[in-house]
């Protein structure tokens, strides 16, 4: 396929590409890190810079808040990622003394929990590569691109722009390619731009295993998580037919019947989503430290807002989430109470609901 690599990085501001190469060149230890409960985004672009940075002869390291899901475990060199909740002294260690450090997938210190005095207190320089909403880091170089669909396709567009695309292995373009299919919902959504399947085939060319990112991490799940996600689509999704919502709340006692682990609910909060008719969903878990609120909507309407206002959250405009401090009834409460404030969001014409109730 004959397309000029360098039509990837239109988008990209050419004095941060070169200081972007500047500061890589001079960097021996390189730490790259995310987001708390990272995924597919988060470990895709950080391990995927992980492969290239290796292969260009540096001495990278991937440095995450907490554990990865179990469904990103297939990922090339996976085992090499170090866990900041498992080995706080060997992260501490690697970010005190490396020359960089890649902050990916997070738009703000908070974003990385108890992980963040460290990052924020590293001596070493940082460079901010992520496309949500409204950065708000201390870097000394900044690729922010929220119109992106994933910081996936953005590390790809660096690396094509740096004249790096050579060195971007297999291992790498599977990476790359897990963000890119997880972010975009497997490519439903925030996928518009052409470019994305253009860069789609350049990371197929290089060999990216897609059957087995779309088997691994799209579509296999234990048999509780199957049996959990059934039961709360049967007996928990709550419907508001005239705020075109709904609603899942799992409380810690049916997550242990189910034996949940993290992980489990992956993809629940889409699924009322394909009710036609329905404009958003929210689905609101009860984890032992927080009620952890997920968010999708269609139609451009803003559940970023509505988890940045009532849930301490934020993130894109139709996928988003936040935690909520207090107890699963009260976060049910305060959403059902405040539920009219945002039907001026909803689109003036749209197709009927389809649901019969009794
Ligand atoms: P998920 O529902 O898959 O956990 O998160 C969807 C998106 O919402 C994430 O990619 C992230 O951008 C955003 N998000 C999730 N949880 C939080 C949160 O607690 N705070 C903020 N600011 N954003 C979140
Ligand atoms: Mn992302």
């Amino acid at each position: 396929m004959q397309i000029e690599i360098t039509s990837m990085d239109k988008y990209l501001n050419p004095t941060s590409v070169k200081e972007f190469i500047k500061l890589i060149e001079e960097s021996e230890r390189i730490v790259l890190t995310c987001h708390v409960h990272p995924d597919g985004d988060a470990i895709g672009s950080t391990l995927g810079l992980w492969h290239l940075l290796k292969a260009i002869g540096k001495q990278p390291s991937v440095v995450v808040p907490d554990v990865p899901p179990r469904s990103l475990r297939f990922l090339p060199d996976f085992n090499e990622i170090a866990v900041y909740t498992r080995h706080d002294p060997y992260c501490t260690r690697l970010v005190d003394e490396c020359d960089l450090i890649l902050c990916c997938d997070f738009n703000k210190p908070s974003r990385q929990d108890h992980l963040a005095p460290l990052i924020q207190e590293a001596k070493a320089p940082k460079i901010l590569i992520d496309h949500h909403e409204e950065p708000d880091m201390d870097c000394v170089v900044q690729f922010s691109y929220p119109e992106m669909s994933s910081t996936c396709e953005l590390v790809f567009r660096i690396i094509a722009a740096c004249g790096l695309y050579s060195d971007l292995n297999r291992s790498a373009a599977t990476c790359l390619l897990t963000g890119l299919i997880t972010d975009t919902q497997n490519f439903t959504v925030n996928c518009k731009n052409p470019d994305v399947y253009e860069i789609l085939t350049k990371l197929m060319e290089k060999g990216a295993e897609k059957d087995k990112i779309i088997t691994e991490c799209v579509k296999a799940c234990s048999y509780n998580s199957l049996k959990l996600k059934s039961y709360a689509i049967c007996d928990k999704l709550e419907i508001f037919p005239e705020h075109r919502c709904c609603l899942i709340t799992l409380g810690r006692d049916e997550l242990d019947k189910y034996q949940y682990e993290k992980g489990d609910t992956e993809g629940l909060v889409n699924e009322p989503l394909n009710i036609r008719g329905m404009v958003y969903s929210i689905f609101m878990r009860e984890d032992p430290d927080c009620i952890k609120v997920s968010a999708r909507s269609k139609h451009n309407f803003p559940v970023s807002k509505i988890c940045g206002d009532l849930f301490n959250g934020g993130g894109h405009l139709q996928a988003s989430g936040g935690e909520f401090k207090g107890s699963l009834e009260e976060c049910r409460k305060i959403f059902i109470e405040h539920l009219s404030d945002y039907d001026k969001y909803l689109p003036k014409r749209i197709e009927k609901l389809e649901i019969k109730t009794e």
